[in-house]
């Protein structure tokens, strides 16, 4: 067997945080980088990751009455200027298509020709479309509410990308959905920011805090936006998802007008919610280690793999014995669907096939030859622990699902140890510089994290935060009742806040 190097992932976390990032996404073969700079490629063991995640979701969205529908990948310009919050807060991302199609340029190559009368947007997000959309729809509080979601890509031409986490074309979800009520777009705004913080905590094993963002971290146009924050193993903060109350501020632009019971003429009361390929940039950040990835089982492409051990005339036999025992695995169930088990029988090494495996994070490996058969057992080795061990074929069986279960628990209480080893409570400025000050910029230690802060405005703060780099999370949604005063100017202060560096 090939010698195991100490690390499969190099740089590890402690030594280059950022790029161990990037060397783990290559290690599993989840994602390449394409021609078009901020647009990655995303490869069959990413996309599979992906589609798990949208099948939970889509079934989560179901069970809470959405439905899907599908609109345009292009926007009129003239429907984005509608709403100037949202304008303001898109232009500078925007990507603009002028011309409809190509000719000869007579100095060689293909020009740009048949110029547009109004150019065209790729949708950086649709309220515009989806609500213009809408506007025609809705007369009646008869036709109330929609509840639509869209599966779709968008663009926002980011400078600074990095794959999955924020990229210039990303995938996502977005719900949009409008109420003859303020009360029940507000429900529907905290439904739907629980249904992600669910999916996060129960698929993802990640720990994830719900709350408001302040007016100068909300969506452009919203009045409310909630957010799910979480902590990456760097200790920095992901904004994971986003269900934004958007008033009557959409309705209005767009004129999505309705008839009330009492007859009157009504703005319509609008919604709308996403998450994106983002979510797989957070797994990873959240349980991939410097072997590489980690994945928690619930959302596996993969649940066990069988690696054969064997020499050429062994080959019969050993493969017989796998054959039978991916079956019985394969008949048990984790999560109220049958176990996912593959076979690895390629012609290589059996040490480089094992690493294959633990760099792609796949929950569980059963390596088994001629002796491990004698023995009617399996040597299995669990991506969240560095030992393998033996173990009998028949308990195997009986207990996959327990030990997936167990493995998907234990992620899950390891991520939020971390985020409760580095979340403090601070009530003046020079805890708040020590606790996220670094002496060397240049420095890759990992310090810092959550601080829960009284504050009273967040604009008096923007220097100093925009000094350490830090920005306001959110206002957290639960146990945040105690009035206190701002850590930073000492006035009165109604609420704490959570400050952390962030992607
Ligand atoms: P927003 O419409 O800005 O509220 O974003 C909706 C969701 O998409 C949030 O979960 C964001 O975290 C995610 N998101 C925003 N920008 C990007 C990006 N450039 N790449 C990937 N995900 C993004």
């Amino acid at each position: 067997m090939a010698k195991a190097p100490q690390n499969a992932i190099s740089p590890t976390r402690a030594e280059d945080y950022p790029e161990w990032y990037q060397q783990v996404i290559r290690a599993a073969d989840m994602a390449e980088n394409s021609p078009v700079r901020g647009c990655m490629v995303i490869k069959p063991w990413g996309y599979r990751l992906w589609e798990n995640m949208q099948r939970a979701l889509d079934d989560m969205f179901k069970a809470t009455g959405h439905q899907n529908a599908y609109f345009p990948l292009l926007i009129p310009m003239s429907f984005l200027e509608k709403e100037a919050e949202h304008v303001e807060g898109f232009a500078k991302e925007c990507a603009v298509v002028t011309h409809h199609r190509l000719e000869p340029d007579p100095n060689g190559g293909l020009r740009p020709a048949g110029k547009l009368d109004e150019p065209l947007i790729i949708r950086p997000t649709s309220e515009t479309i989806i609500g213009a959309t809408y506007a025609k729809w809705v007369q009646s509080y008869r036709d109330l509410p929609i509840l639509i979601n869209q599966w779709a890509n968008v663009m926002r031409w980011e400078l600074r990308t990095r794959m999955f986490l924020r990229t210039a074309e990303f995938l996502w979800q977005e719900g949009h959905t409008v109420h003859a009520t303020e009360a029940e777009a507000i429900e529907e705004t905290q439904r739907m920011i629980d249904v992600y913080a669910d999916f996060a905590e129960n698929w993802m094993a990640m720990p994830v805090t719900i709350g408001s963002k302040t007016p100068g971290e909300r969506f452009p146009g919203a009045v409310d936006t909630m957010t799910i924050e979480a902590m990456m193993q760097d200790r920095k903060a992901l904004q994971a998802g986003t269900s934004h109350f958007l008033g009557q501020n959409f309705s209005r632009a767009q004129e999505i007008v309705f008839q009330s019971e009492s007859g009157d003429r009504e703005y319509a009361w609008t919604t709308s919610w996403g998450v994106s390929t983002r979510l797989i940039g957070a797994l990873i950040m959240t349980h991939a280690d410097d072997d590489g990835l980690v994945l928690p089982p619930k959302l596996a492409p993969c649940h066990v793999i069988i690696l054969p051990i064997y020499k050429d005339e062994q080959r019969a036999e050993v493969m017989e014995y796998i054959h039978s025992l991916r079956d019985e695995l394969a008949n048990q169930r984790f999560n109220d669907a049958p176990v996912r088990v593959e076979i690895d029988d390629r012609d290589l090494r059996g040490g480089e096939k094992k690493w294959h495996h633990v760099k792609r994070g796949v929950p569980i490996r059963l390596e088994i030859g001629p002796k491990d058969i004698e023995k009617r057992s399996a040597f299995m080795g669990r991506r969240d622990q560095p030992k393998s061990s033996p173990i009998g074929r028949d308990e195997l069986v009986a207990t996959i699902g327990t030990i997936l279960g167990d493995i998907q628990n234990q992620l899950y209480n390891k991520a939020a140890q971390l985020r409760a080893d580095h979340s403090v409570s601070i009530d003046n400025e020079a805890d708040f510089r020590a606790f996220f000050a670094t002496d060397d910029p240049e420095s890759h230690e990992i310090h810092g994290g959550f601080a829960h802060c009284h504050f009273a405005d967040e604009d008096s703060l923007q220097p100093l935060l925009k000094e350490l780099k830090v920005t306001i999370r959110c206002i957290p949604r639960e146990g945040n009742d105690e009035p206190g005063t701002c850590f930073a100017t000492g006035k009165p202060a109604a609420k704490k806040a959570i400050f952390a560096k962030a992607y």
